[in-house]
């Protein structure tokens, strides 16, 4: 069924976290992650601490009743103390706020005056301090989409949390690698009024951000999160979608869901249920299930709660495959940790016998039109999930209820936290404020990247082909083929050496990363003079990644990268000719094209091209 956004009143904005391509935003360690052994390991646990308000954080709160212990992997080669919460942060990474200043002035942002950096309470346990450091960098500015001017709502340089390896009931295994490595935070006004601009947009912004040359590529490296209403509906945010390819779909599947809640609320009331249809008490279910062919029910508590008069409510489709008994799951799920809950509309199933249902009918008081629903657990925490059940399905009395929800795949998504408070934020006494100077701001605008479309003509200007422009034009290269550009250097070469040389070596296990801006310029140098011809180009590169610490000339003696005299060159393509001599009698001139390729095996960048060439023409018409 096709929605009508208009109609619903869709509204949504995005925000997206990018990782930058620069070092820690708080510390000097490498932001690189890891996936050997760590060699530290430490625990510790969620409390909730009262804020200077005296306010508890509802996220929070939720979180320590959980009683999660959080296990944190660390690195002692790179991984520091700030990391660790053991020593105070060091100041901004500068290349990090560099690149967020630039992206702010490429959106038209207001940059403010001081930027202050301020903590922000997190309660997972994936900051280790228990809150991530913040910095408002701008606000206000404007995106141009196809059909739109979007508002961005505000541009912030933050910390990345620690990396969640590994979920079970009760712990959580965190990676410090991921701590503390820049992110930009790009936030839109609710501008939105489709999934498909949502998408447009979250396109716009990723090509914005990659402008730059400056942040991280790859899986993980990027995270949107989305906020959506419908008119009738309340703000939800979807935190953390990952591929942008279905983000629309988690847009529609939302409104779809808020939509679906509407329609119930008008159903319930007009049933004229109330609180009171569900207001009784938790009923043990002992001995129902000692023997049941259901395994996770067999010899286990179960407590079980009447709905009255809501028989099929709880089967109602939210989202594709998902009913409103998965809502009220989700909920249990994330307040007790218990793994869901089961409800009279999806029953018979799970092995559940007839008989066992109409005995649970019979001892929670069930006529035909009453639902019930069971959670099997504890006492204590399945009388917790069973009011739980009550408040969830009290709200939907009331409508939609605000939310952070998980993205599950394919579009839909579940329940995970109350939406944030707005007393988490506190300053972070550690860092001074940084001025930001008119004059820095003035060198920052120098370096505004190209757009999409500049550098595309900028490319075939150089004589760059159509596919190597295409790779360059929104790489992480781009900025620095740039710069050769300006510097008269080749551009075909250039690009296959950046682009296609460096892919090679890198599937090939060659440490690419030790090759320096420099040394990029002294291979184009040597190419450019001669020195080294094109078909060795990869191997010169590749042998320097392996030995940076050497010079240039002294790879290419490893090489034997001599020049042949012209004399040399002469004696090795006579050679090839009488060696080939019936095939050159039979093609004369036309040969040459036949011979090249062991001409330049014999002769493999001791010579350049247009000399052997030139050599070979001649020979070939002194031999015919
Ligand atoms: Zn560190």
């Amino acid at each position: 069924m096709e929605l009508d956004f208009e109609k619903l009143g869709l509204k949504s904005g995005l925000e997206i976290h990018q990782q930058l391509d620069t070092g820690k935003l708080f510390c000097r360690c490498p932001s690189i992650l890891r996936e050997d052994k760590p060699d530290k390991i430490f625990h510790r646990y969620i409390r909730a601490v009262a804020s200077e308000l005296g306010e508890f954080d509802a996220a929070a709160l939720e979180a320590a009743k959980k009683g999660t212990v959080c296990v944190y992997e660390a690195y002692s080669g790179t991984n520091c103390l700030v990391e660790t919460d053991d020593e105070p942060v060091k100041p901004a990474d500068k290349q990090a706020l560099e690149t967020v200043l630039k992206i702010a002035l490429m959106a038209n942002s207001k940059i403010i005056d001081e930027i202050i950096t301020m903590r922000k309470a997190i309660a997972d346990g994936s900051a280790i301090s228990g809150f991530q450091r913040t910095a408002l960098v701008a606000v206000g500015g404007s995106l141009e989409l196809s059909n739109k001017t979007v508002g961005v709502q505000s541009i912030a340089l933050e910390e990345d949390a620690a990396r969640p390896m590994e979920k079970t009931e009760g712990k959580i295994v965190y990676r410090l690698d991921r701590l503390g490595i820049p992110l930009i935070e790009f936030a839109t006004m609710p501008d939105l009024k489709s999934p498909e601009e949502v998408k447009e947009c979250a396109l716009k912004i990723g090509e914005l951000l990659r402008r730059t040359c400056a942040v991280k590529r790859g899986l993980g490296t990027i995270r949107q999160d989305l906020n959506v209403s419908i008119a009738e509906g309340a703000r939800v945010e979807i935190k953390g979608v990952q591929e942008l390819e279905i983000i629309d779909e988690y847009v529609r599947r939302e409104a779809l869901r808020q939509s679906n809640l509407v329609r119930l609320k008008k159903e319930l009331l007009e049933k004229g249920i109330s609180e009171k249809n569900f207001s009784g008490q938790a009923v043990d279910l002992n001995g129902i299930f000692s023997n049941s062919e259901c395994k996770f029910l067999k010899g286990k508590n179960v407590f079980g709660l009447r709905l009255e008069k809501c028989k099929g409510l709880l089967g109602r489709e939210t989202q594709p495959g998902k009913r409103f008994g998965s809502e009220l799951a989700a909920y249990v799920k994330a307040k007790t940790g218990l793994q869901g809950i089961i409800h009279s509309d999806e029953l018979p199933n799970y092995g559940i016998s007839e008989e066992e249902i109409l005995k649970v009918r019979e001892k929670l008081d069930c006529s035909e039109e009453d639902a019930f629903a069971f959670v099997s657990g504890q006492e204590e925490k399945a009388f917790a999930a069973i009011e739980i059940i009550k408040q969830r399905f009290s709200q939907a009395l009331i409508g939609v209820p605000e939310e952070t929800r998980n993205p599950l795949e394919g579009g839909n998504s579940e329940y995970s936290r109350p939406l944030p408070g707005a007393a988490r934020m506190y300053p972070e006494t550690d860092l001074a404020p940084i001025k930001t100077l008119q004059e820095e701001l003035k060198k920052i605008e120098k370096s505004i990247p190209l757009t999409v479309e500049q550098r595309l003509a900028l490319y075939k200007k150089h004589g760059l082909g159509e596919k190597l422009a295409n790779e360059m034009k929104l790489n992480n290269y781009a900025c620095f083929f740039e710069e050769l550009l300006k510097r008269g250097f080749n551009a075909t070469i250039s690009a296959t050496l950046l682009l296609e040389n460096f892919t090679e070596m890198k599937r090939a296990g060659i440490p690419v990363e030790n090759i320096t801006d420099r040394m990029v310029i002294e291979i184009l140098e040597a190419i450019r003079s001669g020195a080294i011809t094109k078909e060795v180009l990869l191997s010169v590169a590749a042998e320097w990644a392996k030995n940076p610490e050497k010079s240039l000339s002294l790879i290419m003696q490893k090489f034997s990268i001599e020049r042949a005299s012209n004399e040399q060159v002469r004696q090795a393509i006579r050679k090839i000719i009488e060696k080939n001599s019936a095939l050159v009698r039979e093609k004369k001139l036309g040969a040459a094209s036949a011979l090249m390729g062991d001409i330049m095996k014999e002769l493999k960048g001791k010579a350049n091209g247009a000399l052997i060439n030139r050599v070979l023409q001649e020979e070939l018409e002194k031999f015919s």
